[in-house]
Parts: C-alpha cells; structure tokens; sequence
C-alpha cells in the first residue's frame, strides 16, 4: 500500500462503517508501518485507498486504531494550530479546530471507548475524521489562504498524474 495523493478520487469518497473487524486488523501494522515512517501523527483508511471508517493515531501516547468514530459533543470554542497531511506533501497551515471534541469509536476488536479530547489529540481526530467523510484540511481554509496555496496544489496534483501514468 502507498499513500494516496492530492487528486486521487478515493480521498474524496464518504467512507463506509466497518462491520468486519478482521479488516482492519489485517491492515493495521502495515498502516502503523507507513504513518510512522512518514512521521505522521495520524493516517486514515481513505489515504490507503480503503473506503472504511477507520484511521491510527498517535498523539504522543502511543498508537491507537480508531474505528466508526463518532463526534458526540464538540465545543464551541475554537483554536487555531499548523496542520499538514501526508496526501498533501509539504503543504502546511493554520487550521481552526474545535478546542475539545467528546468522542466514541471502536477498537480494532471492536470494543467501543469514549473520551473527551483536548487540544492536540482534539486536532488529530479531527482532521482524520474528516478524512472518512472526504474532506481534506485545506477545505478548511478561506479563499485568500487557499489562494495563496493553488500553485503548490496544482504541482502536487500535476505530479501525482504523473506518476500514475508512469
Ligand atoms: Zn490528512
């Protein structure tokens, strides 16, 4: 498996909720592998071109598989931190979160958590559900900061055509 790039339709499909659990455990060292030699602190399904709703992350307290998440509360204040994503190399920018998020997902023997996020670890599960439901961190951002983003975009997108030709 590689890690799908900007341009690449699957990062833009709705995912589907897991109901075989095998699944995800059968990708999870391998999704595990490539986050973390591409020091990522999230990657989700989609970015493997798998259409399921699940993604790893790790926020500093180790790894976690993260399946059929759910926002349940999310609060009203909001916070402004630099994002990145491994489908948009070297792309980075300041993203509005929310400051905490309460969540429920399920693990990959499908036991069900929930939890009340803060800050960074909000940030992460955050952008990577957003992944499950097609959206990319840059969709977050106003006309201007995109704007000023669309040549490095178009170059990552050129390039990903390229290399899929090849
Ligand atoms: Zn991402």
């Amino acid at each position: 498996m590689k890690v799908r790039i900007l341009g690449d339709p699957v990062l833009r499909k709705k995912s589907v909720p897991v109901t075989d659990f095998s699944v995800v455990r059968s990708v999870m060292e391998e999704l595990k592998i490539i986050m973390y030699q591409e020091d990522g602190v999230g990657l989700a399904a989609p970015q493997l071109g798998i259409s399921l709703r699940f993604f790893g992350m790790d926020d500093g307290s180790g790894f976690k598989m993260i399946v059929n998440p759910e926002i349940i509360e999310r609060s009203d204040e909001k916070e402004i931190g630099e994002e990145g994503c491994l489908s948009i190399p070297n792309v980075f920018a300041d993203i509005e979160r929310s400051r905490w998020v309460r969540v429920r997902y399920q693990d990959e023997h499908g036991s069900y958590h929930e939890e009340l996020l803060q800050g960074y670890s909000a940030r992460i599960f955050q952008h990577e559900y957003d992944h499950l439901d097609g959206i990319l961190f840059i969709d977050h951002l106003d006309t201007k900061s995109r704007a000023a983003l669309s040549q490095q975009l178009k170059k990552i997108m050129e390039d990903r055509r390229k290399n899929s030709e090849k």
